[in-house]
């Protein structure tokens, strides 16, 4: 991939220099501990009473003392990032930047206006609005917050254990979340979760299946305008995100995970499927080609 010119966004929120919630957690461990010694003395039960009566009263109001300690807490944990770790925190700007072109360009033709998503890249755990998350997950999209999380070490699963290596892999990964995302602004996600709501588990896994192949046919268009009117794309660079698609699909995840493959239990897409939609998506270039719904 061409990438190295492209546009950075102002999305990127980069958590990996912190400890993340763990040192928010350790905050409230400690917190805990003094408890004992504050409840011993009458000043002590009355800072206590303050505490808890500022700390609900401030939750009333809608702000979360915890999370607002937390940035302090972990910015003197800050680590050094390698040369490489900084380099993949870049790319990832970059397609993310050439996401928002992409998706401005096409809610335009809709006569609608894009909001941009934050991407948060971490490492190891992050606190969504959507619950905790370990980097064991894998990329994914919280519509709670609108934000993408991401643990770039993921990418390094993607290369070593699944055999989908390559910068277009990586950036086709990215597309697909944003993909969740754009599902999340025009509606469809809560068409979908109110459908499954009246569903037996087989169909809402279909409704699933449905909603992440369109995901996959959105990067797809991603790839379109990458391709032609940003020429980002070199020799190899489809045949990479084929492969990630084939490679992330749930059939192979399956199999990999020792078990006998269960269609019904799909809730991604096979690797047939994730290939065609992305490929649809990338030679057609416009939301009208990736209605999986019909
Ligand atoms: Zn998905």
């Amino acid at each position: 991939m061409r990438w190295k010119q492209g546009r950075r966004s102002n999305n990127i929120e980069d958590l990996r220099g912190s400890g993340g919630p763990s040192m928010a957690m350790g905050g409230a461990g400690v917190l805990l501990r003094i408890v004992p010694f504050l409840l011993r003395t009458k000043v002590g039960r009355i800072l206590l009473l303050i505490a808890v009566v500022g700390y609900f009263g401030a939750k009333f109001l809608g702000v979360d003392l915890l999370q607002l300690a937390a940035p302090s807490a972990s910015s003197s944990g800050s680590q050094q990032l390698s040369p490489k770790d900084q380099e993949l925190a870049d790319f990832v700007s970059v397609v993310l930047a050439d996401t928002e072109s992409t998706w401005h360009l096409e809610f335009k033709k809709l006569g609608l206006t894009y909001q941009e998503p934050k991407l948060v890249l971490f490492r190891n755990a992050v606190n969504s609005a959507c619950g905790y998350a370990q980097a064991a997950m894998g990329p994914f999209y919280c519509p709670g917050d609108q934000k993408l999380y991401i643990d770039l070490a993921f990418y390094e699963d993607m290369k070593n254990k699944l055999g989908a290596p390559g910068d277009f892999a990586q950036a086709y990964v990215i597309a697909h979340e944003v993909g969740h995302h754009v599902q999340t602004l025009l509606g469809t996600s809560a068409k979908v979760r109110q459908a499954q709501q009246q569903a037996s588990k087989a169909q809402a896994n279909q409704l699933s299946v449905k909603q992440e192949l369109q995901a996959d046919c959105y990067a797809g268009i991603w790839g379109y305008y990458a391709d032609t009117e940003r020429k980002m794309l070199e020799q190899g660079d489809i045949e990479e995100a084929l492969n990630a698609a084939a490679a992330i699909g749930d059939d192979k995840l399956q199999r990999q995970a020792g078990g006998a493959v269960r269609p019904e239990s799909f809730t991604h897409g096979s690797s047939k499927q994730r290939v065609e939609w992305f490929k649809r998506g990338f030679e057609q270039g416009k939301i009208e080609a990736c209605n999986t719904f019909k």
